[in-house]
């Protein structure tokens, strides 16, 4: 295996877009009304043109004061500076948190030597927006004045192992990715698709830009996973973050690897 998730651990979100550590032995989601419960979790994956961090999530100081993210990295024997790639599906908080951290005034990347990829037309929207509760302007503004960077216009083969592919759906330029790796293909849905149940239980949803897009979106996606054998990354679900699919009989079944 070539991909691994790189979890922040459990949250609730509300309409506030604040997201609250959830811990499933003490707390309850009934005392949370209107939240949905998600997990964030950044994936790394390693192709013989280097490695590659997909949205690095909150960048979320756990309790011994260390970023998660660079604790599981090097839980899996890596450090920041290994890093060649950030890619970014989109620009919401929740998965361009760690893209960069705030010391002594000033935005310091949390992984000096990669080249952060982006879609150009998304960052034009989200610095429209960036005032919203969805977005963190530092961190938008500390991607758009990186020299180290790539920003994409439109579906782009950034090199011979990624493709990346301009949804829609959550937001107006929300891209997915199409990754090969030595001995596995994947593919990362962003928040298009988020969970793996999402194939099973099929809703179209209120915080999606186009949420009937999006809907329609996962399942040619997983249709596509399971005929040409992807295995795919889910940002927001706590079990099977990297499941294969099959589909027969019209539904769709996950199985974790
Ligand atoms: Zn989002």
């Amino acid at each position: 295996m070539n991909a691994y998730a790189l979890s922040e651990g459990t949250y609730t979100v509300d309409e506030s877009k604040i997201f609250i550590p959830f811990n499933s032995d003490t707390d309850s989601i009934k005392n949370r009304p209107a939240s949905l419960l998600v997990e964030i979790c950044p994936f790394l994956i390693i192709t013989d043109e280097g490695l590659i961090i997909i949205d690095p999530g909150l960048g979320l100081i756990n309790s011994e004061g260390e970023f998660q993210i660079i604790k599981n990295l090097s839980q899996l024997g890596f450090n920041s500076t290994d890093v060649n790639y950030v890619l970014l599906s989109h620009l919401h908080k929740d998965h361009i948190g760690g893209v960069a951290y705030e010391e002594s005034g000033e935005m310091k990347p949390m992984f000096p030597k990669a080249e952060y990829v982006y879609q150009e037309e998304e960052m034009n929207d989200a610095l429209e927006k960036s005032s919203s509760k969805s977005f963190e302007e530092k961190k938008l503004l500390f991607l758009k004045n990186r020299k180290e960077k790539t920003v994409l216009k439109g579906n782009t083969q950034f090199n011979k192992n990624i493709y990346c592919e301009i949804s829609g759906g959550h937001t107006r330029h929300h891209q997915v990715f199409w990754i090969n790796t030595a001995t596995e293909k994947y593919f990362y849905g962003g928040d298009v698709l988020p969970q793996g149940t999402q194939l099973i239980r099929k809703f179209a949803a209120k915080y999606d830009y186009d949420g009937k897009k999006s809907a329609e979106l996962r399942i040619e996606y997983g249709k596509k996973c399971a005929t040409e054998n992807y295995a795919c990354l889910f940002f927001h679900s706590s079990i099977n973050p990297i499941s294969k699919l099959k589909f027969e009989d019209e539904r769709f079944e996950l199985i974790g690897i």
